[in-house]
């Protein structure tokens, strides 16, 4: 028996572990978990064949005449979930997806991150970090079934008027105990909103404690509302709310090696180096078709508008909160560039992935960004923009996955599988969507 497996095996021993949750998430970042009880005795063979289960009924998976897929659980994710009892308690790790010939399964998000990861690495030594910055709403359900927000406060407010601190203070602990480091939790902008910013770390360790984040914030919240007999629960919608702030993701990044932060470069003026400008000409050259993974559902294109602090124009700037792509003041080991437009909706595994790849077309290709856009882009007229050569990111999902289609680069990095599964998705959801009729509309053209 491997040294790994023997320690997980005394490590579960000795956290009496009753019931092992095997996880993993569909085509939309949805997380999936079978939980099978831990068999004295058997645990060895476990984790070196692994589980096998039916891929049909995923999303994005396989089809059901060739359906056999493989849970191989990464033993480095080893987590007790907190929010379950303690006693006969529960464990967790986060899958990778096999086939039954023993290969990485194509259809598998979190295989695509490491696949992406693993070029990084091959052809530059590099590694991948990501500190994101999701936002959610806390919203309770009223009498006719509608989200109201479930407090009134606003950006940093404290409480009474913040209703946030307990859930964001049991999170943080909660996530701790994870093994993910939170940077730093507040209230946001929009009433009912609320940020948990993360510690940048490797970027597959990262999309793992997104989707454990999110995970974990439901449960406790719905834990907490159950407790108070009252019907509040989260949402990671992009937008709520008409005429409030929506609710991003910003994912700060930076290239390391060996413990060097590459986007760092003392000598230059910016005091960011000729990698990190390379890396954002790729970003923007990809923008497009990266909005698409991005920024997933219909529902995104309603936050990427003028005015709330979310980005509409393709752009970077150093210290520009109106551009796609800001380069926060830290220098340093804190050098990063913040990539703006993803939201919690967006399947981390995919996002970190097509922006890794749009950034090393970047560096393969020096692309120039251009000069910085240090103006308010949201006052610009039409033609200012043009005169500045700065494009529009999509505005509805429609454009944002005919831009993907277009994109060989970001198609490529996804596979084939992925990449047919997800457009497949998009076109249905956006058929589905475009023959509603809302009561927006009918408020407005009825009387004509
Ligand atoms: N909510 C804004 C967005 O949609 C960000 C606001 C902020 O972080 N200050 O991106
Ligand atoms: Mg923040
Ligand atoms: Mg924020
Ligand atoms: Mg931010």
């Amino acid at each position: 028996m491997s040294d790994e497996i023997k320690n997980i095996i005394e490590r579960m021993e000795a956290d009496n572990i009753k019931f092992i949750r095997l996880q993993f998430v569909d085509l939309n970042g949805v997380p999936k978990s079978i939980a099978v009880p831990y068999v004295k005795g058997e645990m060895e063979n476990f984790f070196t064949k692994g589980m096998p289960f039916d891929g049909s009924s995923i999303e994005g998976f396989v089809e059901i005449n060739d359906s056999d897929l493989i849970l191989k659980p990464d033993i480095s994710t080893y987590s007790q979930l907190s929010w379950r009892p303690e006693e006969s308690a529960v464990c967790r790790f986060i899958c990778d997806i096999w086939t039954p010939e023993g290969k990485p399964f194509v259809g598998d998000p979190r295989s695509i991150l490491k696949h992406a990861l693993k070029k990084l690495k091959d052809e530059y030594g590099y590694n991948y970090n990501i500190g994101p910055e999701p936002e959610f709403f806390i919203v309770n359900i009223d009498e006719d079934g509608y989200p109201v927000p479930y407090d009134d406060a606003s950006y940093f407010d404290v409480e009474p008027k913040d209703k946030g601190p307990d859930f964001r203070r049991e999170l943080t602990l909660n996530l701790e105990e994870l093994g993910f480091d939170v940077e730093v939790s507040h209230h946001e902008v929009g009433p009912g909103q609320n940020e948990i910013a993360f510690k940048f770390d490797d970027a597959l360790k990262t999309a793992d404690a997104v989707i454990t984040f999110k995970q974990a914030i439901k449960a406790i919240v719905n834990n907490m509302a159950q407790f108070d007999g009252l019907d509040y629960r989260v949402t990671f919608m992009p937008k709520p709310f008409f005429g409030e702030n929506g609710s991003g993701m910003h994912c700060h990044q930076s290239l390391f090696k060996d413990g060097e932060n590459l986007f760092a470069d003392d000598e230059s003026e910016s005091g960011i180096s000729q990698e990190a400008i390379y890396f954002i000409g790729g970003l923007l050259k990809h923008a497009p078709a990266l909005t698409a993974i991005t920024n997933p559902i219909v529902n995104s294109y309603k936050r990427l508008v003028p005015g709330y602090e979310a980005p509409v124009y393709e752009a970077y700037g150093l210290k520009n909160r109106s551009a796609l792509i800001r380069v926060p003041a830290a220098r340093g080991k804190g050098t990063r560039i913040e990539y703006r437009a993803p939201d919690p909706a967006c399947n981390p595994y995919l996002a970190f992935a097509a922006m890794l790849y749009a950034g090393m077309d970047g560096l393969k290709n020096k692309i120039d960004p251009g000069e910085p856009t240090e103006i308010n882009i949201y006052k610009l007229t039409e033609e200012e923009r043009e005169e500045l050569g700065i494009n529009v990111l999509p505005s509805s999902l429609w454009e944002a996955y005919h831009a993907l289609e277009e994109d060989n680069i970001i198609m490529d990095g996804l596979g084939e599988h992925i990449s047919e599964a997800f457009l497949k998705s998009k076109y249905a959801e956006w058929d589905d969507y475009r023959v509603q009729v809302f009561g927006y509309e009918q408020e407005r053209y009825l009387d004509l």
